[in-house]
Protein backbone atom coordinates (compact mmCIF):
# COMPACT_ATOMS: atom_id res chain seq x y z
CA UNK A 1 0.00 0.00 0.00
CA UNK A 2 1.24 3.64 -0.56
CA UNK A 3 -1.27 5.44 1.58
CA UNK A 4 0.49 4.77 5.06
CA UNK A 5 2.11 8.18 5.79
CA UNK A 6 0.49 9.99 2.70
CA UNK A 7 -0.97 13.54 3.51
CA UNK A 8 -4.35 13.64 1.68
CA UNK A 9 -6.52 16.91 2.38
CA UNK A 10 -10.41 16.68 1.49
CA UNK A 11 -12.77 19.62 1.04
CA UNK A 12 -16.33 19.06 2.07
CA UNK A 13 -15.48 16.57 4.90
CA UNK A 14 -18.56 17.79 6.98
CA UNK A 15 -20.86 15.12 5.73
CA UNK A 16 -21.48 11.93 3.57
CA UNK A 17 -18.15 10.62 0.52
CA UNK A 18 -16.05 13.47 2.22
CA UNK A 19 -16.29 12.25 6.10
CA UNK A 20 -16.62 8.49 4.45
CA UNK A 21 -13.39 9.70 2.46
CA UNK A 22 -11.53 10.93 5.67
CA UNK A 23 -12.57 7.81 7.88
CA UNK A 24 -11.32 5.52 5.08
CA UNK A 25 -8.07 7.16 4.51
CA UNK A 26 -7.21 7.69 7.95
CA UNK A 27 -7.77 4.21 9.19
CA UNK A 28 -5.47 2.66 5.99
CA UNK A 29 -2.61 5.11 7.75
CA UNK A 30 -3.19 8.82 5.77
CA UNK A 31 -3.29 11.87 7.27
CA UNK A 32 -5.89 13.66 6.72
CA UNK A 33 -6.68 17.61 6.65
CA UNK A 34 -10.40 18.01 6.69
CA UNK A 35 -12.12 21.31 5.20
CA UNK A 36 -15.77 22.38 5.28
CA UNK A 37 -18.20 24.92 6.69
CA UNK A 38 -19.30 23.08 9.48
CA UNK A 39 -16.92 23.15 11.80
CA UNK A 40 -18.89 21.49 14.52
CA UNK A 41 -18.99 18.44 12.04
CA UNK A 42 -15.13 18.52 11.45
CA UNK A 43 -14.49 18.80 15.35
CA UNK A 44 -16.42 15.86 16.03
CA UNK A 45 -14.98 13.73 13.07
CA UNK A 46 -11.21 14.77 14.41
CA UNK A 47 -11.97 13.32 17.43
CA UNK A 48 -13.39 10.14 15.79
CA UNK A 49 -10.13 9.89 13.82
CA UNK A 50 -7.51 10.48 16.90
CA UNK A 51 -9.67 7.99 19.04
CA UNK A 52 -9.07 5.52 16.53
CA UNK A 53 -5.47 5.99 16.14
CA UNK A 54 -5.49 7.88 13.58
CA UNK A 55 -4.11 11.65 12.40
CA UNK A 56 -6.43 14.61 11.52
CA UNK A 57 -6.87 18.42 11.40
CA UNK A 58 -9.42 20.72 10.38
CA UNK A 59 -9.94 23.88 8.84
CA UNK A 60 -13.14 26.30 7.95
CA UNK A 61 -13.03 26.23 4.44
CA UNK A 62 -15.68 27.92 1.91
CA UNK A 63 -14.30 26.55 -1.75
CA UNK A 64 -15.43 29.56 -3.26
CA UNK A 65 -13.13 31.80 -0.73
CA UNK A 66 -9.81 31.02 -2.70
CA UNK A 67 -7.89 31.83 0.64
CA UNK A 68 -9.57 29.07 2.40
CA UNK A 69 -8.34 26.90 0.11
CA UNK A 70 -4.55 28.41 1.04
CA UNK A 71 -5.16 27.71 4.31
CA UNK A 72 -5.88 24.28 4.18
CA UNK A 73 -2.93 23.55 1.94
CA UNK A 74 -1.29 25.40 4.58
CA UNK A 75 -2.20 23.24 7.35
CA UNK A 76 -1.32 20.27 5.75
CA UNK A 77 2.12 21.91 5.39
CA UNK A 78 2.49 22.88 8.63
CA UNK A 79 1.43 20.23 10.29
CA UNK A 80 1.95 17.14 8.04
CA UNK A 81 5.44 18.35 6.14
CA UNK A 82 3.86 18.47 2.80
CA UNK A 83 0.48 17.75 1.03
CA UNK A 84 0.28 14.54 -1.33
CA UNK A 85 -3.01 14.51 -2.12
CA UNK A 86 -6.16 17.27 -2.68
CA UNK A 87 -9.52 15.62 -2.49
CA UNK A 88 -11.66 18.50 -4.10
CA UNK A 89 -15.18 16.78 -2.74
CA UNK A 90 -17.32 20.27 -1.92
CA UNK A 91 -19.99 19.74 -3.89
CA UNK A 92 -23.93 21.13 -4.28
CA UNK A 93 -26.96 20.29 -6.77
CA UNK A 94 -29.77 22.49 -7.34
CA UNK A 95 -32.19 20.63 -10.03
CA UNK A 96 -34.51 22.01 -11.92
CA UNK A 97 -35.25 22.74 -15.70
CA UNK A 98 -33.41 25.30 -17.29
CA UNK A 99 -36.74 27.11 -18.40
CA UNK A 100 -37.60 27.83 -14.54
CA UNK A 101 -34.32 29.95 -14.68
CA UNK A 102 -32.59 29.33 -11.44
CA UNK A 103 -30.12 31.82 -12.50
CA UNK A 104 -29.21 31.73 -8.40
CA UNK A 105 -28.70 28.18 -8.23
CA UNK A 106 -26.74 27.85 -11.40
CA UNK A 107 -24.48 30.85 -9.74
CA UNK A 108 -23.99 28.90 -6.62
CA UNK A 109 -23.13 25.40 -9.03
CA UNK A 110 -20.60 27.26 -10.80
CA UNK A 111 -19.58 28.57 -8.13
CA UNK A 112 -18.71 25.64 -5.35
CA UNK A 113 -18.59 22.97 -8.30
CA UNK A 114 -16.19 24.02 -10.81
CA UNK A 115 -14.66 28.02 -9.29
CA UNK A 116 -14.21 25.17 -5.59
CA UNK A 117 -12.09 23.35 -7.83
CA UNK A 118 -10.26 26.12 -9.23
CA UNK A 119 -9.30 27.36 -5.95
CA UNK A 120 -8.17 24.43 -5.22
CA UNK A 121 -5.61 23.76 -7.67
CA UNK A 122 -4.84 27.40 -7.05
CA UNK A 123 -3.65 26.41 -3.60
CA UNK A 124 -2.49 22.81 -4.47
CA UNK A 125 -0.29 23.26 -7.76
CA UNK A 126 2.49 25.26 -6.35
CA UNK A 127 3.41 22.90 -3.47
CA UNK A 128 2.87 20.15 -5.88
CA UNK A 129 5.72 21.25 -8.22
CA UNK A 130 7.59 22.88 -5.35
CA UNK A 131 7.79 18.86 -4.12
CA UNK A 132 7.84 17.33 -7.39
CA UNK A 133 4.60 15.35 -6.94
CA UNK A 134 0.84 15.26 -6.16
CA UNK A 135 -2.17 14.12 -6.88
CA UNK A 136 -5.92 15.96 -7.41
CA UNK A 137 -8.88 13.87 -7.14
CA UNK A 138 -11.98 15.42 -7.90
CA UNK A 139 -15.62 13.89 -7.09
CA UNK A 140 -17.47 14.51 -10.56
CA UNK A 141 -20.47 12.44 -11.18
CA UNK A 142 -22.16 10.22 -13.38
CA UNK A 143 -24.58 12.58 -14.21
CA UNK A 144 -22.04 14.11 -16.68
CA UNK A 145 -22.25 11.01 -18.44
CA UNK A 146 -25.82 10.80 -18.58
CA UNK A 147 -27.87 14.13 -19.06
CA UNK A 148 -31.19 13.92 -17.72
CA UNK A 149 -33.88 16.81 -17.38
CA UNK A 150 -33.84 19.05 -14.70
CA UNK A 151 -29.68 18.03 -14.39
CA UNK A 152 -27.81 20.21 -17.15
CA UNK A 153 -26.42 22.60 -15.41
CA UNK A 154 -25.43 20.28 -11.94
CA UNK A 155 -23.87 18.41 -15.27
CA UNK A 156 -22.56 20.97 -16.86
CA UNK A 157 -20.69 21.79 -14.26
CA UNK A 158 -19.19 18.50 -13.37
CA UNK A 159 -18.21 18.33 -16.69
CA UNK A 160 -16.24 21.28 -16.38
CA UNK A 161 -14.41 19.84 -13.95
CA UNK A 162 -13.38 16.91 -15.66
CA UNK A 163 -12.11 19.34 -19.02
CA UNK A 164 -10.20 20.98 -16.56
CA UNK A 165 -8.48 18.08 -15.19
CA UNK A 166 -7.65 16.53 -18.58
CA UNK A 167 -6.16 19.63 -19.11
CA UNK A 168 -3.92 19.49 -15.92
CA UNK A 169 -2.68 16.35 -16.94
CA UNK A 170 -1.87 17.58 -20.69
CA UNK A 171 0.34 20.61 -19.07
CA UNK A 172 2.32 18.59 -16.41
CA UNK A 173 4.66 17.02 -17.66
CA UNK A 174 7.44 14.21 -16.31
CA UNK A 175 4.65 12.58 -14.35
CA UNK A 176 4.68 14.65 -11.46
CA UNK A 177 1.23 15.54 -10.93
CA UNK A 178 -1.70 12.79 -10.92
CA UNK A 179 -5.34 13.62 -11.91
CA UNK A 180 -8.13 11.29 -11.42
CA UNK A 181 -12.05 12.03 -11.41
CA UNK A 182 -14.48 9.93 -9.80
CA UNK A 183 -17.84 9.64 -10.72
CA UNK A 184 -20.85 8.64 -8.31
CA UNK A 185 -23.85 7.39 -9.41
CA UNK A 186 -26.42 7.34 -6.53
CA UNK A 187 -25.17 7.83 -3.48
CA UNK A 188 -27.36 7.87 0.14
CA UNK A 189 -26.27 11.30 1.38
CA UNK A 190 -27.81 14.92 2.18
CA UNK A 191 -26.90 16.08 -1.17
CA UNK A 192 -30.18 15.55 -2.09
CA UNK A 193 -32.00 17.26 0.98
CA UNK A 194 -31.30 21.08 -0.77
CA UNK A 195 -31.49 19.73 -4.39
CA UNK A 196 -34.86 19.57 -4.74
CA UNK A 197 -37.58 22.28 -4.37
CA UNK A 198 -40.99 20.22 -4.89
CA UNK A 199 -41.06 18.79 -1.91
CA UNK A 200 -43.60 15.47 -3.37
CA UNK A 201 -40.41 14.96 -5.98
CA UNK A 202 -37.86 15.42 -3.23
CA UNK A 203 -39.24 12.46 -0.88
CA UNK A 204 -39.36 10.36 -4.60
CA UNK A 205 -35.58 11.18 -4.80
CA UNK A 206 -34.62 10.29 -0.89
CA UNK A 207 -36.86 7.03 -1.36
CA UNK A 208 -34.93 6.03 -3.98
CA UNK A 209 -32.05 6.64 -2.68
CA UNK A 210 -32.73 4.98 0.29
CA UNK A 211 -33.70 1.76 -1.73
CA UNK A 212 -30.95 1.67 -3.87
CA UNK A 213 -27.99 4.50 -3.11
CA UNK A 214 -24.38 2.70 -2.51
CA UNK A 215 -23.07 3.69 1.13
CA UNK A 216 -20.40 6.69 1.21
CA UNK A 217 -18.31 4.25 1.91
CA UNK A 218 -17.89 2.81 -1.31
CA UNK A 219 -17.22 5.92 -2.95
CA UNK A 220 -14.43 6.26 0.06
CA UNK A 221 -13.24 2.93 -1.18
CA UNK A 222 -12.85 4.02 -4.55
CA UNK A 223 -10.78 7.19 -4.19
CA UNK A 224 -8.44 5.09 -2.03
CA UNK A 225 -7.61 3.05 -5.04
CA UNK A 226 -6.89 5.39 -7.12
CA UNK A 227 -4.20 7.34 -4.38
CA UNK A 228 -2.72 3.88 -3.32
CA UNK A 229 -1.43 3.35 -6.90
CA UNK A 230 2.66 2.93 -7.65
CA UNK A 231 3.67 6.61 -8.46
CA UNK A 232 3.73 5.61 -12.11
CA UNK A 233 0.25 4.68 -12.04
CA UNK A 234 -2.79 7.11 -12.75
CA UNK A 235 -6.08 6.35 -12.17
CA UNK A 236 -7.39 8.56 -14.70
CA UNK A 237 -11.80 7.82 -14.90
CA UNK A 238 -13.54 5.74 -12.25
CA UNK A 239 -17.08 5.55 -12.12
CA UNK A 240 -18.86 3.94 -9.47
CA UNK A 241 -22.30 3.42 -9.43
CA UNK A 242 -25.32 1.34 -7.36
CA UNK A 243 -25.76 -1.56 -9.63
CA UNK A 244 -29.64 -1.31 -9.85
CA UNK A 245 -29.35 2.66 -11.20
CA UNK A 246 -30.48 3.24 -14.60
P1 LIG B 1 -23.17 16.05 1.16
O1 LIG B 1 -24.21 17.11 1.02
O2 LIG B 1 -23.27 15.07 2.26
O3 LIG B 1 -21.72 16.68 1.20
C1 LIG B 1 -21.39 17.87 0.54
C2 LIG B 1 -20.18 18.46 1.22
O4 LIG B 1 -19.79 19.63 0.51
C3 LIG B 1 -20.45 18.84 2.66
O5 LIG B 1 -19.38 18.41 3.45
C4 LIG B 1 -20.51 20.35 2.61
O6 LIG B 1 -19.96 20.88 3.82
C5 LIG B 1 -19.58 20.65 1.46
N1 LIG B 1 -19.81 21.97 0.89
C6 LIG B 1 -20.90 22.45 0.26
N2 LIG B 1 -20.73 23.73 -0.07
C7 LIG B 1 -19.48 24.08 0.36
C8 LIG B 1 -18.70 25.26 0.32
N3 LIG B 1 -19.17 26.39 -0.23
N4 LIG B 1 -17.47 25.23 0.85
C9 LIG B 1 -16.99 24.12 1.42
N5 LIG B 1 -17.66 22.96 1.49
C10 LIG B 1 -18.89 22.95 0.96
O7 LIG B 1 -23.19 15.30 -0.26
P2 LIG B 1 -22.19 14.24 -0.94
O8 LIG B 1 -21.29 13.63 0.03
O9 LIG B 1 -23.06 13.37 -1.76
O10 LIG B 1 -21.39 15.18 -1.94
C11 LIG B 1 -19.99 15.13 -2.10
C12 LIG B 1 -19.68 15.25 -3.58
O11 LIG B 1 -20.18 14.12 -4.27
C13 LIG B 1 -20.31 16.47 -4.25
O12 LIG B 1 -19.36 17.08 -5.11
C14 LIG B 1 -21.44 15.86 -5.07
O13 LIG B 1 -21.76 16.65 -6.19
C15 LIG B 1 -20.83 14.53 -5.46
N6 LIG B 1 -21.76 13.49 -5.87
C16 LIG B 1 -22.74 13.02 -5.02
C17 LIG B 1 -23.62 12.04 -5.45
C18 LIG B 1 -24.72 11.52 -4.59
O14 LIG B 1 -25.58 10.77 -5.09
N7 LIG B 1 -24.75 11.82 -3.30
C19 LIG B 1 -23.52 11.47 -6.80
C20 LIG B 1 -22.44 12.01 -7.59
C21 LIG B 1 -21.61 12.99 -7.13
P3 LIG B 1 -20.45 22.19 4.60
O15 LIG B 1 -21.91 22.36 4.30
O16 LIG B 1 -20.16 21.87 6.02
O17 LIG B 1 -19.59 23.28 4.07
Amino acid sequence: MTIPGKVVAITGASSGIGAATARHLAALGASVVLGARRTDRLDHLVAEIETAGGRAVAARVDVTAPDDLRTLVDLAVERFGRLDVLVGNAGISRLSTLAELDVEGWSAMVDVNVKGILHGIAAALPVFTHQGSGHLVTVVSTSGLKITPTQAVYAGTKNAVRTLLEGLRQESTGGALRTTSISPGYVRTELVDQAIDDPTVREQVQQTMAEIGLDPGAVARAIAFAIDQPDDVEIGDLTIRPTRQD
